[in-house]
């Protein structure tokens, strides 16, 4: 599978561009879409899902144009929206065997195959008969990927992947989509928290302000901010300078003061030894400095 967007605007009523020129390639794999709340994740989802349409530019999914073609592509589609939740008093199994006849599915046989093995799939088969909207919150965004994905869909696109979910909640849900994600698939994680990137992601882009700002794996983004992370060591009257001066990513309380890992090229004087960055003080570099540096030209 491809998607490949070329020159894709959107501008929505009120004339401000929500997606400015966007060009980018989506391979097989897991894709993260980085970007801080405005970005234009939203509007690049909701147009993959035709949804929405562009302004101008065009999607391709394997050579196909989303704009022509949108029946046989929107079969290809899973999504998980942001705020997927349910109305009805469904039991769990005939929620999922419900969103399988929406996809199309109309064996019934085939179909109740495949709603259990999907329950099996999601961890949900022993909830089956429980009703859909009494389930936790980690199990709701379990059912929520399983109707995603009941249709055995190419392209699965998740909104905002953890939100409302506990710690080991999240690593479930993230080890679920790493195992499809061997697949011949994409799938495309929409969101504004770098922990959900991480290394489970082969690619990303980050999207600030409708503009593509970086696109390639996370170990490039890395790459990008070695020699401007550090841990310095700092009394407590220094800590409150440092933290003035410098985006400072995390704070140890120490014998007699902090230890502070803070992004910058420079420390200027303070006590302090260079870091190896992990992707978050990538993202913070990359906020901070290279963007910084566009907006001013
Ligand atoms: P993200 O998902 O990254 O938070 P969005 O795609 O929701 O970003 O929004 C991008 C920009 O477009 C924002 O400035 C937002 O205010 C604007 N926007 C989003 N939806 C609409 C809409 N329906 N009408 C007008 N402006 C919108």
């Amino acid at each position: 599978m491809r998607i490949k967007i070329e020159n894709l605007n959107k501008i929505y009523k009120g004339g401000s561009y929500a997606l400015n020129n966007l060009n980018l390639e989506i391979p097989n794999g897991m894709f993260g879409l980085l970007g801080p709340n405005g970005a234009g994740k939203s509007t690049l989802m909701r147009i993959l899902v035709t949804l929405m349409k562009p302004s101008s530019g065009r999607v391709l999914v394997n050579g196909m144009d989303l704009a022509k073609h949108r029946r046989e592509i929107r079969s290809m589609l899973g999504y998980l929206p942001q705020d997927f939740s349910f109305f009805s008093k469904l039991k769990t199994y005939e929620f999922l065997d419900y969103a399988a006849r929406l996809a199309g599915m109309k064996n019934s046989a085939k179909r109740r195959t495949a709603v259990e093995q999907m329950l099996e799939e999601v961890g949900l088969f022993e909830a089956r008969d429980r009703n859909a909207n009494k389930l936790s919150g980690g199990m709701k965004r379990r059912l929520g990927i399983a109707q995603a994905l009941i249709n055995d869909p190419k392209i699965i696109i998740v909104d905002e992947p953890t939100t409302g979910l506990d710690p080991e909640e999240r690593i479930r849900f993230r080890n679920l989509l790493s195992t499809i994600s061997t697949r011949d698939v994409i799938i495309i994680l929409s969101t504004h928290i770098v922990g959900d990137i991480s290394s489970t992601c082969d690619n990303m882009a980050l999207l600030n302000k409708g503009k593509l700002a970086f696109a390639g794996s996370p170990g490039e983004l890395v790459k990008e901010a070695e020699g401007n992370v550090w841990l310095i060591k700092a009394t407590e009257k220094e800590y409150l300078e440092i933290n003035e001066k410098y985006p400072v990513i995390s704070t140890i309380p120490v014998d007699g003061g902090w230890e502070v890992q803070v992004v910058a090229g420079d420390i200027n004087g303070y006590y302090g030894e260079q870091i190896r960055p992990n992707l978050e003080h990538a993202y913070v570099h990359f906020m901070e400095n290279r963007l910084n540096q566009w907006s001013n030209v």
